[in-house]
């Protein structure tokens, strides 16, 4: 028996959310977000499919991401957003360098005078995120002194909202009115880059973020906690029952003894476990589909076993396929529901079991 889950990723929705948020956006170009393995989906997978429907421009975290994807053939630009590692690789690999710092600026520029190029780079400024990006007292006197280095030229610009779901605007409007004096003036300066700063959030709920690019991740992958326009999930997750164990009335179930039975109960065991990513939150605190039915979770995950409480299901088998995230039959759980009840967020599902356990994919390819 294979650990773990199935992860199911259907790219067919991944292009239908992608027509939708271009049919929000409107001829601006979409620099797709493709880290950590596009959100434990694939980045390869969905990077072919992107290009495949129209997209140019991705966007990674690493170096190293983006040569995994020029390894499987994948030439389109590549920006990487947080890569400190100023390598040769940049050049040699043809990708778009995020500048954070002067310093950074000035290691790119030596690299390709001494090369004889010209690299475009985009240039991070921090309206906010307090995170990564020039953040200086002068960014403007900043911004200048990295436009006068040869060897490099500014074709973008880009920040980056620090609330992830733009509950508060104000924070929001603040960080976009900093962003957009840059912006003027580097145009006075006759340098246009391409302004990017929208995430997910934002393309849902702020069209005033728009400017000439937007930068989606979540909404991609299916998720959209921030509207009610309704995006498909990619992933589903699955895997079967280990095990199913009659246990009496009073016994205890898992590590610690979290959980008691009530009753005779029927116990599934589940061969996953917070080492794939089925994060131990989720004990006692989660449910699962099996036979077209809702089943909780009892007891602690362990690193390779969960447990559930099979008792109100007919006509168990072992071996019977459970539905951690996704339908069967007429119930549906989604990667948000999971989240919320493990107190986490749907992009840490998605890394935590998208990246460990094994991926088939549907869709026409
Ligand atoms: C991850 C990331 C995004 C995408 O964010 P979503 O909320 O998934 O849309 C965009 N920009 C940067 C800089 C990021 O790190």
């Amino acid at each position: 028996m294979h650990r773990g889950a199935v992860v199911e990723i259907n790219l067919d929705n991944l292009s239908y959310n992608l027509d939708l948020i271009k049919g929000r956006i409107i001829d601006r170009p979409i620099f797709p977000v493709v880290k950590a393995d596009a959100y434990g989906h694939g980045a390869v997978e969905v990077s072919r499919r992107l290009i495949h429907c129209g997209i140019g421009t991705l966007a990674v975290a690493y170096i190293s991401e983006a040569i995994e994807l020029r390894k499987s053939g994948i030439n389109n630009p590549v920006i990487v957003l947080f890569d400190p590692e100023i390598s040769e690789d940049i050049l040699k690999y043809g990708l778009i360098p995020v500048i954070n710092s002067m310093r950074s600026a000035k290691v790119l520029s030596a690299l390709a005078i001494k090369q004889g190029r010209e690299i475009g780079v985009h240039v991070n400024v921090d309206s906010g995120m307090g995170r990564l990006g020039l953040n200086s007292e002068d960014i403007k006197c900043e911004l200048t002194g990295i436009a006068a280095l040869k060897g490099i030229r500014i074709t973008g610009l880009m920040s980056h909202f620090s609330d992830a779901d733009l509950a508060d605007r104000t924070l929001a409007a603040g960080q976009i009115k900093r962003f957009s004096e840059i912006r003027a003036y580097l145009q006075e300066k006759g340098i246009k880059p391409v302004c990017h700063i929208a995430n997910s959030a934002a393309i849902m709920t702020l069209p005033e973020s728009y400017l000439d690019a937007v930068r989606p991740g979540l909404l991609l992958y299916g998720c959209n906690p921030y509207s009610s326009v309704k995006v498909k999930p990619l992933m589903s997750i699955k895997t079967q029952l280990l095990a199913v164990r009659k246990v009496k009335k009073g016994m205890s179930v898992s590590y610690g003894r979290t959980f008691i039975t009530m009753r005779d109960s029927l116990v599934g065991v589940l061969p996953i476990g917070y080492a794939d990513g089925f994060i131990r939150a989720a004990s006692n605190n989660a449910e699962v589909i099996v036979r077209g039915k809702r089943v909780p979770v009892i007891g602690r995950v362990c690193m390779d076993l969960t447990m559930v409480d099979l008792t109100d299901v007919e006509d168990i088998k072992e071996s019977d396929e459970v539905v951690i995230v996704g339908s069967q039959g007429e119930e549906f759980i989604s990667v948000e529901e999971l989240a919320s009840n493990a107190g986490t967020i749907a992009y840490e599902v998605f890394t935590s079991i998208g990246l460990r356990n094994r991926r088939v994919y549907i869709g026409n390819n």
